[in-house]
């Protein structure tokens, strides 16, 4: 069969596509190479998704999946691993080897987080090594952990890890935060939580499990060491698009459109975070979902 809209990725950018594309009356399919929810899972606490209040991140993911699928949306949990764009009629190969047929292609792969590349970060990861305090934080209850990173992230996980752990270190490579001024308030005013600025990572080691982490002082060029249990990364984002490198525009790595989420390959649509963009929010994320489901839409009446 040929679907009316493939939906690559079923984060709040494209379940927000899938909830759009079914109410409009078109047939979805979805693709999710993981769990549906996509980064959002990772956030301790959304509070600033217009009207929700205060919401967990697993909740607001389980919160769309649910209206999505009971707007008929059918989500298969498998990777995209190679599409053809091209045509009126788009094809998607998957992992498992099976092949689907589309009119039209939502991209919404998201992001992943970035890594350190330094010394002991794949050794020990799931040994102390983390990308989502949300998921392994309560690991180090009443140890000490550090947070490595100067954005959003790093300042979320920094004030939620000091609700579970004795000491939280927060190692930023500048003298000023990346992320809001809210965020960082809620930093400075923790007790529990120790800044290093103008710091970087050097190599994380222990025996089985971190016990330490070196660090730089990059203006004093001055080494120490940090006893921790756990290094928690949130050093950024990397797009999630290699399989359209050469098949859709795309700037530093991101698929490039604007607002109205239209790609340079007539039927092809991009949503969410791995959109060029200015602010990666979650309701830019479900903005996108509704507009490129829309100018989907579009495309087919016309
Ligand atoms: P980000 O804003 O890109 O920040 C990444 C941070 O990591 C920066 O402070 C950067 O330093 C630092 N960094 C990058 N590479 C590094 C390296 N190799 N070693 C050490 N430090 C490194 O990433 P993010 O915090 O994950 O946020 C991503 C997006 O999601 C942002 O748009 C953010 O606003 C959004 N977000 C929003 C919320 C919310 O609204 N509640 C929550 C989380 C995230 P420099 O500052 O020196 O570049």
């Amino acid at each position: 069969m040929i679907y009316d809209i493939a939906i690559i990725g079923a984060g709040p950018a494209g379940l927000a596509a899938a909830i759009y594309g079914q109410r409009a009356g078109l047939n979805t399919i979805t693709f999710e190479a993981n769990v549906h929810g996509g980064q959002i899972i990772n956030t301790p606490e959304v509070e600033n998704y217009p009207a929700l209040g205060k919401v967990s991140g697993v909740e607001y993911a389980m919160g769309i999946y649910e209206q999505a699928v009971g707007f008929g949306a059918t989500i298969e949990y498998k990777a995209v691993v190679d599409v053809d764009l091209e045509g009126e009629v788009k094809t998607l190969k998957c992992n498992d080897g099976s092949e689907y047929q589309a009119k039209t292609v939502i991209i919404a792969t998201g992001v992943v987080r970035r890594k350190l590349e330094i010394p002991g970060e794949d050794r020990f990861l799931g040994a102390g090594v983390s990308y989502c305090a949300t998921c392994d934080g309560l690991f180090f209850k009443d140890k000490t952990a550090t947070v490595v990173g100067g954005g959003n992230t790093a300042l979320e996980d920094a004030v939620y890890l000091a609700g579970i752990c004795e000491k939280v270190y927060l190692i930023h490579r500048r003298d000023e935060f990346r992320g809001a001024r809210h965020e960082v308030e809620k930093v400075l005013a923790n007790p529990k939580i120790e800044i290093l600025y103008d710091t970087i990572p050097l190599a994380i080691e222990g025996q089985g499990n971190v016990s330490t982490l070196k660090v730089k002082n990059v203006k004093t060029e001055e080494e120490k060491t940090l006893y921790t249990s756990a290094v928690f990364v949130a050093v950024g984002l990397v797009p999630q698009n290699d399989i359209f490198a050469g098949k859709v525009d795309m700037d530093s790595g991101y698929i490039a459109a604007g607002e109205d989420c239209t790609t340079n390959i007539p039927g092809v649509f991009v949503a969410g975070d791995t959109r060029t963009k200015s602010l990666r929010q979650l309701v830019t994320a479900t903005s996108d979902g509704a507009i490129a489901a829309t100018a989907a839409a579009h495309y087919l009446d016309n």
